[in-house]
């Protein structure tokens, strides 16, 4: 591939370390055009918003009767799963189930805030505990197969336990955090934005690299959530936090005054790996900045202005001291020594394009998708 040259978007802090961006006669960024002509159009966080808002209310309330719950959330004690549990509550008057996925790598803070706000809100609070032993080996397999999406066994523990405990207690409504004011500009697949739970992909990088079989680690593929969970077993996907007025620094506000919730220093930062891949893994054995993403979600939303974004991203979130530290940490906690980590960081970079995957059947999924109008955001 030839190399480009450098370009960064005339406004929102996006550029060429996505391969794939294109700019217009403005250089302005794709991103930026999707969400002025795709996404703004589509959203509406007044009275319209709040008209849709009761209205699902009510029906997800009229399913829910003669039922423990009516819905289920993911809560991971950051900001947007936080605030989405609120407004189900406060705003929707809905019995929801919160649930809760312990993969090993909560912050304290995270831990602090669940408690908090489930108190605060008088909800009841499931948590599941993912084996250890199996949650390490798939880590460390997924680590040594050097592809940039060290995140994908976290988030297919939580998101496979979220689906089936839905399924098993036939709770219909999933209610998550997801939204356009902090994610409208989606992270582009090559910094470790895979878009799904692949089984194929995560089975041949452990078959590989693991040491250990996975029997009770939960996977529940794409195509079994997106086709069989919804259209066979008709469970919906409902994000409220598009159709309510949602602003970062508020939300943080409100929640840290009823409930006593404390803010994260960044998006993400509820999982001390999570924390550590974003902050550190990727940057520096990458060239990926998620925050890149985060911030230009934040500077198109009208929430940070592109010159804070761009003071903010010259520096990493947390002191180089402190980084060394969680790179010490996180080898620990893998059963790695510091070396061994170090070595895996300075192997050679792959992509998911070395495995067996099934991107190109999640592709003509998310195709169809966005064709059908049933996502918004740019995803290419
Ligand atoms: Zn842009």
């Amino acid at each position: 591939m030839s190399e480009r040259p450098y370009q960064i978007c005339a406004n929102c802090i996006m550029d060429t370390t996505d391969p794939n961006i294109v700019f217009d006669q403005n250089n302005e960024c794709d991103y930026c055009n999707n969400f002025q002509k795709v996404i703004l159009p589509n959203w509406h966080t007044d009275e319209r918003g709040e008209a849709e808002l009761i209205k699902v209310a009510e029906k997800i309330r009229k399913d829910g009767q003669g039922r423990d719950f009516d819905c289920i959330i993911g809560l991971s004690g950051g900001l947007d799963s936080s605030y989405c549990t609120y407004i189900v509550k406060e705003r929707m008057g809905l019995r929801p189930l919160l649930f809760h996925v312990d993969a090993g790598w909560n912050t304290d803070q995270a831990v602090g805030n669940i408690e908090k706000l489930v108190d605060g809100l008088g909800l009841d609070l499931y948590t599941e505990v993912i084996d250890w032993e199996e949650m390490k080996d798939l880590q460390v397999a997924f680590l040594k197969a050097q592809i940039s999406d060290q995140d994908l066994p976290q988030d297919t523990a939580f998101f496979s336990m979220l689906y089936k405990f839905a399924r098993q207690h036939k709770i219909k409504y999933v209610l998550t955090g997801g939204n356009f004011s902090t994610e409208c500009c989606r992270e582009p697949e090559e910094w470790g934005g895979y878009p799904g739970i692949d089984r194929t992909l995560i089975h041949d990088i452990h078959s590989r690299f693991g040491s250990r079989p996975l029997t009770t680690f939960p996977i529940v593929d794409i195509l079994t959530y997106k086709i069989y969970y919804k259209y066979a077993l008709g469970m919906e996907v409902y994000r409220p936090l598009n159709v309510v007025p949602y602003l970062k620094k508020d939300a943080e506000q409100k929640l840290g005054k009823l409930f006593g919730w404390e803010p994260f220093i960044h998006k993400h930062h509820e999982s001390r790996f999570t924390r550590f891949y974003e902050d550190y893994w990727m940057p520096r054995k990458f060239g990926y900045e998620k925050r890149r993403a985060h911030f230009s979600s934040l500077i198109m939303t009208g929430q940070m202005t592109r010159q804070e974004a761009l003071e903010r991203i010259s520096k990493p979130e947390l002191d180089e001291h402190f980084l060394q530290q969680e790179f010490e940490y996180v080898a620990h906690k893998l059963d790695l020594s510091v070396d061994e980590l170090q070595q895996i960081f300075d192997g050679k970079n792959k992509t998911y394009h070395d495995y067996k995957n099934k991107r190109f059947l999640i592709g003509l999924g998310s195709k169809a998708m966005a064709m059908l109008g049933l996502e918004k955001r740019l995803f290419r």
